[in-house]
């Protein structure tokens, strides 16, 4: 199988569950989008157009440009992605990802480190931190960019891949809560079945 250069989409979502990247590459689906989705593209988009008329206060600066809507590519990496923001200061550049959400889960922590290492790549500098932009809150929520969060990221990757290439069933998340209303459910058997 001819595998695709991976996105920071497909690093958010192994970290949730390994077995949902895993089946957006081999199964032969087009894959729905629901009135949910819709609903977040119309809210990151109205979010970058607030966000563009504030000053840097929610996230402790005082001077910075913003640009919204980044692409990053890393060749070395084989990875892409779309930056909801990055913030440049004269002493750091920092990547800010908004979230309908009330709070910042391990996938957005490693999401965020994702683009970390593209923007590091594209920009040629080094990242130290990043923002989570909690939307319902007007929140944001600082992501430090570690080495671990680095070497976890090039695992996910060559993880994700491995398991693609070989077709080989990743093990399930030991999250069961999510499993409710998600959109593989109906082919994890072994999850429905309550094994491995
Ligand atoms: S049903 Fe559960 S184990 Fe299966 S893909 Fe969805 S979240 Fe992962």
């Amino acid at each position: 199988m001819n595998l695709p250069d991976l996105t920071v989409t497909d690093v958010r979502q192994h970290v949730y569950c390994p077995r949902i990247p895993y089946y957006r590459y081999t199964l032969p689906l087009e894959r729905p989008v629901t009135a949910k989705m819709d609903l977040g593209r119309e809210e990151h988009e109205s979010t970058s157009a607030k966000e563009s008329r504030r000053t840097l206060k929610a996230y402790g600066i005082k001077e910075g440009e913003r640009r919204f809507g980044v692409d990053l590519y890393s060749r070395h990496l084989r990875l892409r992605g779309k930056l909801d923001m990055v913030i440049f200061t004269r002493y750091e550049l920092i990547p800010v990802e908004y979230k309908m959400t009330s709070g910042v889960g391990l996938h957005h922590k490693y999401q965020l480190a994702a683009y970390a290492m593209l923007a590091e790549h594209t920009f040629s500098c080094t990242v130290s931190r990043s923002f989570v932009y909690l939307t319902p809150e007007k929140r944001a929520v600082e992501v430090p960019i570690t080495a671990a969060m680095r070497e976890r990221v090039r695992r996910v990757l060559r993880e994700l891949r491995r398991a693609v290439w070989n077709e080989r069933l990743p093990a399930p998340t030991p999250h069961r809560g999510r499993c409710t209303g998600c959109e593989y459910r109906r082919f994890c058997g072994d999850v429905l079945a309550g094994g491995a």
